[in-house]
């Protein structure tokens, strides 16, 4: 009841964020404006013995003791805080908590100024106070509930689910610890009084400000700067981490201690009630009705104005408890400074010795080697308790990991661990029964173990290793044991370091675009552009390593700027050609005809579409081999490539016909016809996926200026290179100089499968002198076989997303289906068309060899006055 009670408390906060928070500001805006002047003027002072002196400078002795423990044992205790959450969470965490502490300590001064009156010198007491009762570790769990979330969404349900965790302990701890606390305020010492009252009013301004102000300002953090989605590791992790953090926390509630705190309050309640009454019923007697607060602010109230400069003498002022509270202070300072980065020194070198060591030590020897000699780092980490799998992620003691990527090494790892269980440094793995008991727990899973002890169940074939992401619910984690597991089978472990593998979204790759996955390849990704393609202009991203290929085509692109690009979509079809057989020649033939039939057509069709919303086939072409048939399907797929659309309708559209010939035998879904990633007249000479024209007039001076060649020159250079040259080869699509390279590098860029530049790059590049006095160079290149898509397979990946973004074709179009797809195809046969026309050029002037040497070698290579004349136009050279 009172968990849905907080819950709901919570997620109106986090729904609420802004009403919340001005809600707050205006009551502490409220409390600093409250006029005391109503308040009694103070007593006037008696005047006292010398033995009240004496008396006194005992008083203050003893007092001074007292507050330098206190604020000694704040100190220390802030320290270890800051230091833990340094340690164990990632950066994110540590902003959004040491906002908490820093807000929470404002309202606490304004509460404690305005409520008790407190003068400057009191305040430092009481803010000492405050470090001692502030509890993070709440905030930081309500922290990373949030950080957990993959949307808005999420993150308000576990603000929500958080508050409704932790609200009634927390509310209860807030009234006994008032309780107790508030016992010290009827003590009757004065001093013993105000620093109790200090302490109450930490108590109550922490449980407000964490109940109101704190989930309110969490929910619009992580909604303005999107932390809980791709920044931050934290989000990827999952419900499983939800649900242990909340599970820890659950834990923490201890029914019994929480039954001894009702009867603890109850107690003290009536404790407060009588003394309180009888206290009020002896002020009553006397005539006065002040209380021991309006005392203090009566007394120090009417003082405050005339003494402001004595008091700031008196905060300044160093006594012997100032500068032992200094001396502790300095220390802690050097003390992280040195000594603390020194230890993560010590750690970072030794990660890279082990990587050094690792392939020649034994696991065990090894291990028991980097204890024997660095006790320290084992000591270093915390223990299960204080950490959590997703601690690790952004620690200071993970920067070498973040750097190389590399936890690959079981050695290693027991240093730099990736996983919750990981973190209990020094300790053995669980029996294979005890692991195995955990993992087919369904409330705990493989994610509960340590990556050893997953390593331990792979090795024992309890864990698929290609299910290691499912099975551990984090694909990182997953991928990152994968690797642990590969590098000391294979021996790779040093080839593995500089693979990435960490800050990547493989919920997206996961059953969709690679499989037994570790990690991810970094590619360069350049731009040619602006191009000029039907009057608009686009900045085409090419991912390649090759040197030259994109300065080469942003050149063609630069000539076609003032004439522009045209191009027209000649044929839209992908193509799927299964082969099926018959008993006899006669019973083929007689299938064939059927199929072939208009009627026949329309039956296969209607079956055939009923498979998707956007497979429309349009067309078979159907051969015959002896007793074999192949049946090239042709359909339009929308924005997708559409190869595994297509093959969905036509196994159901051949089942279809299998009804009418039972003796057909589907031998194959793919007979080879289709043709995909072969070479094959057959695309050439009928198209596959998008056939695309694209023209260019370019004008003679830009020839000459941009191109530095001449139009005779480069017809002549076409003709015989791409019509003579590639027909001596017995080429087939391969009339052009270099379409594949801008081909694939437009497709690795845009998440297309690399395969398809097999066909995809078939192209005729063809030339004419234009104009009048066929001055100016007319080009044109015919590329059948574009097989391409802006939805499914890679185009979901996000980097390959953002390159088609840019091309403004990313997904599907909705208003008219295969125009997003189309799109781009045109943009890839115009691109191709201005790499062209840059490449041909410049084997027209004679400028290959030394673009080459200019932009595909180093210069300390070349002699200085041969590269001093380098003074021509990039091109691509390795496409002779
Ligand atoms: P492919 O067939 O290219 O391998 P998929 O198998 O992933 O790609 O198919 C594309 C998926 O996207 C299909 O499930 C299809 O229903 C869906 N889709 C959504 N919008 C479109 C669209 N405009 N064009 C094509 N497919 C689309």
């Amino acid at each position: 009841m009172s968990s849905r009670l907080f819950r709901m408390h919570g997620n109106f906060c986090t729904s609420h964020p802004w009403e919340v928070i001005v809600a707050t500001l205006t009551m502490t805006a409220c409390m600093m404006t409250v006029d005391y002047q109503y308040q009694t003027p103070p007593p006037k002072p008696t005047v006292r013995s010398c033995g009240d002196c004496i008396e006194e400078a005992e008083y203050h002795a003893a007092d001074m003791i007292t507050m330098t423990l206190i604020r000694s044992l704040a100190i220390l205790f802030g320290y270890y805080q800051f230091n833990r959450l340094r340690k164990l969470d990632n950066k994110y965490i540590l902003g959004i908590t040491g906002l908490f502490t820093v807000f929470s300590s404002f309202i606490f001064t304004s509460a404690a100024i305005n409520l008790l009156g407190i003068d400057v010198s009191d305040l430092k007491d009481a803010i000492f106070f405050f470090l001692l009762l502030i509890d993070l570790p709440k905030a930081v769990m309500l922290a990373r509930l949030a950080l957990n979330a993959s949307n808005q969404e999420e993150v308000k349900t576990n603000i929500s689910r958080g508050m409704s965790v932790v609200g009634p302990s927390l509310t209860l701890d807030a009234i006994v610890e008032t309780l107790v606390i508030g016992v010290g305020t009827l003590s009757g010492v004065h001093r013993l009084e105000r620093l109790s009252y200090f302490a109450c009013i930490s108590v109550l301004v922490n449980y407000v400000i964490f109940m109101t102000f704190y989930p309110a300002c969490l929910s619009l953090i992580l909604e303005y700067f999107q932390l809980s989605r791709s920044t931050n590791s934290y989000a990827r992790r999952g419900s499983a981490l939800i649900a242990k953090i909340l599970k820890e926390e659950d834990h923490r509630f201890n029914p019994v201690v929480q039954r001894v705190k009702v009867i603890m309050t109850a107690g003290l309640m009536m404790v407060h009630v009588h003394s309180r009454w009888s206290l009020r019923d002896y002020e009553n007697q006397n005539g006065v009705t002040r209380t021991v607060i309006e005392d203090h602010i009566a007394l120090n109230g009417t003082e405050e104005a005339s003494a402001a400069h004595g008091q700031i003498m008196k905060w300044i002022a160093l006594g012997a408890d100032q500068i032992v509270i200094l001396i502790l202070l300095l220390a802690l300072v050097i003390k992280f400074v040195f000594f603390e980065n020194k230890q993560e020194l010590t750690e970072q070198l030794l990660s890279s010795e082990m990587v050094e060591r690792r392939t020649e030590m034994p696991k065990k020897e090894s291990r028991r080697r980097i204890h024997r000699s660095f006790p320290l780092i084992s000591n270093n980490f915390p223990s299960t308790g204080q950490i959590s799998s997703e601690d690790d992620d952004d620690t200071d003691s993970n920067m070498v990991d973040k750097e190389i990527q590399t936890d690959c090494f079981p050695e290693i790892s027991d240093v730099e661990s990736s996983s919750p269980e990981d973190d209990r440094m020094g300790e053995t793995c669980r029996s294979l029964e005890e692991c195995l008991k955990i993992y087919n727990d369904s409330d705990l899973g493989a994610a509960a173990l340590r990556d050893e002890e997953v390593i331990m169940l792979v090795e024992k074939k309890q864990i698929p290793a290609y299910q290691l992401e499912k099975a551990v619910e984090d694909a990182e984690r997953g991928v990152g044991i994968r690797r642990r597991i590969l590098g000391s089978q294979a021996k790779v472990t040093k080839a593995l370091i500089n693979l990435p593998y960490k800050n990547y979204n493989y919920e997206q790759v996961m059953g969709a675009c690679c499989e037994n996955v570790i990690g991810y390849l970094p590619i360069p990704v350049g731009y040619a552009g602006p191009l000029l393609l039907d009057s608009k202009e686009f900045y085409v991203p090419m991912a390649t390593t090759e040197g030259c290929l994109v300065a080469s085509t942003n050149r063609g692109c630069r000539a076609l700027m003032k004439c522009g690009v045209t191009s027209c979509i000649v044929g839209d079809g992908m193509t799927r050609g299964p082969v099926v057989r018959f008993p006899s020649i006669k019973k083929a033939s007689e299938a064939m005809k059927w199929m072939q039939t208009p009627d026949n057509f329309a039956v296969m069709k209607k079956n055939f579409d009923s498979s998707s919303r956007f497979a429309r086939l349009d067309k078979i072409l159907v051969k015959i081999a002896g007793r074999y048939l192949f049946v090239r399907f042709v359909a339009r797929t929308g924005d997708a490539m559409g190869m595994n659309m297509i093959s969905k309708g036509t196994e159901i559209s051949l089942k279809g016909v299998q009804e009418i010939f039972p003796e057909m035998e589907i031998l194959s879904l793919s007979g080879n016809f289709c043709t995909d990633k072969k070479p094959a007249a057959v695309n050439w000479i009928e198209g596959r996926g998008k056939s695309v024209v694209c023209e260019a007039v370019v004008p003679a001076k830009i020839v000459s200026t941009i191109l530095k060649t001449d139009v005779h020159t480069l017809v002549d250079v076409n003709n015989s290179k791409n019509m003579i040259g590639s027909a001596m080869a017995g080429s087939i699509g391969g009339f052009n100089a270099h379409a594949a390279n801008i081909v694939t590098a437009v497709f690795i860029a845009t998440g297309q499968d690399p395969a398809q530049n097999v066909s995809s790059s078939n192209c005729m590049t063809l030339m004419e002198p234009w104009g009048h006095h066929g001055e100016d160079l007319y080009i044109s290149c015919t590329m059948p076989s574009i097989e391409i898509g802006t939805v499914g397979g890679g185009t979901v990946l996000k980097a390959q997303g953002a390159c088609l973004d840019m091309l403004g074709v990313k997904g599907a179009n909705i208003e008219n289906p295969g125009e997003n797809a189309s799109q781009l195809a045109r943009i890839v046969c115009a691109t191709v068309l201005a790499g062209e026309l840059s490449l041909m050029s410049a084997l027209a002037a004679g400028h290959l060899v030394k673009s080459h040497l200019r932009h595909n070698r180093s210069r300390t290579v070349l002699p200085n006055e041969f590269s001093q004349q380098l003074i021509i136009p990039p091109c691509n050279d390795n496409n002779v």
